[in-house]
């Protein structure tokens, strides 16, 4: 069942979950008791991936409520998000890379009955082919399942962890780019050099309560190897949007939350709400998106007092009937990190200034403040989190 798409849903969501960020989500958020059945998590992951809910509202919730010691962990996770999108901003080429590799795995595999069989949920594994079900059918995997399911795919069934990937971004709500290409990449051993997950039995029946026993599973995980990814770059510089400018605002789905995305001072003309649904992978998102961006969009044409035009493509010519329809000159939008969206804006910015338009993104405080720290490994840029939750005014 898709979740409610709109904010007030995410935010209720929230407000639900908050009491139990704090130990029970420390001690309860590795079980996964199946599908339908209470668990410790807060399956915020679709509102908080296209940010109808940000990680920064999340964290400061879960502090009023419990403070940062014991909301530790919780806040971790959240911080899990920001870390996989800071890190691939810093490299963008391992999503190219990522996405050529997808690209002759397919052409290799594709019609195989290995890969036939794990994407419909026949191999024979019990744990794994429920979760194959599981994963079409609500469009969610709990994240140990995740795991275990990229695990199992990798070293038990040796097929192509691009693939594995692919086959998750087409049925996951909360289908990600950084999230998802660097989780499977962790557990290939390929984002820590040497250090791969391997799915044990017994910590399968342990955390889904006794539901599962998977027999044949591989005993070892033996790293993948590829070439180095490169060092860190540098965050992309923007060039802020000129107040004085008249401007269209320009809603994507990689941000749902403009009104808080913006600064106060644009001279907005109109709002343009893009909804592609050729930038996402699955249908299970697009259901998601689709009427969760009706509802940034009247939040947006709302909160700026203006007209809201739609367009069901994110193509130069609707942007640019847009944004003369409302006498607009330069065209502003919240970043779009990594992977399709900033893709097609990175291909549209030169057109539209042929024809006088600026296009300005805008990237957001906790982002330009944590992003940075995703040089190296994840305890590093935890080490710096308190410290911006501080300067941040969050604690
Ligand atoms: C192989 C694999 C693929 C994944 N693919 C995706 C993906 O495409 N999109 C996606 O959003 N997440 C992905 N994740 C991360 C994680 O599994 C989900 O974000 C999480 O399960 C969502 O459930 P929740 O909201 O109940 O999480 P909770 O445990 O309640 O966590 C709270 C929030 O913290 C963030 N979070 C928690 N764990 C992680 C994590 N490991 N990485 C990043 N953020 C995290 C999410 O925003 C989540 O909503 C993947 C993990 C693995 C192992």
């Amino acid at each position: 069942m898709v979740p409610d798409p709109t904010r007030r849903a995410a935010l209720a969501r929230l407000a639900l979950f908050l009491p139990g960020a704090g130990s029970a989500y420390a001690s309860g958020r590795n079980f996964d008791p199946g599908p339908g059945r209470s668990d410790a998590v807060s399956r915020l992951a679709p509102y908080v991936r296209h940010r109808l809910v940000t990680e920064e509202e999340v964290v400061a919730a879960v502090l009023t409520q419990h403070g940062f010691a014991p909301a530790r962990k919780f806040i971790q996770e959240v911080c899990w998000r920001t870390y996989w999108k800071g890190w691939l901003e810093l490299r963008p080429t391992v999503w190219r890379r990522y996405l050529a590799e997808r690209d002759a795995a397919q052409a290799v595999t594709a019609g195989g009955a290995a890969l036939a069989e794990a994407e419909e949920g026949r191999t024979g594994i019990d744990a794994f082919d429920a979760w194959v079900r599981e994963l079409a059918e609500t469009g969610y995997l709990h994240n140990h399942a995740r795991m275990w399911f990229a695990s199992i795919w990798i070293f038990t069934l040796r097929l192509p962890w691009t693939l594995g990937a692919d086959f998750f971004l087409r049925h996951l709500i909360d289908a990600d780019a950084a999230s998802n290409t660097l989780s499977w990449r962790w557990v290939a051993g390929l984002q820590t050099p040497g250090k791969t997950y391997l799915a044990r039995p017994d910590n399968i029946t342990r955390y889904t309560q006794g539901r599962f026993t998977p027999r044949g599973l591989a005993m070892e995980a033996p790293t993948l190897i590829e070439p180095p990814a490169g060092s860190a770059g540098t965050l992309v510089p923007l060039e802020a949007p000129d107040p004085a400018v008249p401007s269209l605002l320009l809603v994507h789905h990689e941000d749902l939350c403009a009104e808080s995305a913006l600064p106060s001072d644009i001279a907005l003309r109109g709002v343009l709400a893009a909804f592609d649904p050729a930038l996402l992978w699955g249908e299970a998102a697009r259901r998601f998106v689709g009427p969760a961006m009706d509802d940034a969009a009247v939040r947006a044409g709302e909160h700026f007092g203006r007209v809201v035009i739609r367009a069901d493509r994110l193509e130069a010519g609707a942007l640019i009937t847009a944004a003369e329809a409302v006498g607009a000159r330069q065209i502003v939008t919240p970043y779009a990190p990594v992977g399709p969206v900033a893709d097609a804006l990175a291909a549209l910015a030169p057109v539209l200034a042929e024809k006088g338009i600026a296009l300005r993104s805008v990237r957001r405080r906790w982002d330009s403040g944590l992003w940075p720290n995703a040089r190296r490994g994840f305890f590093a840029f935890d080490a710096e989190i308190e410290g911006h939750l501080r300067a941040e005014g969050l604690l």
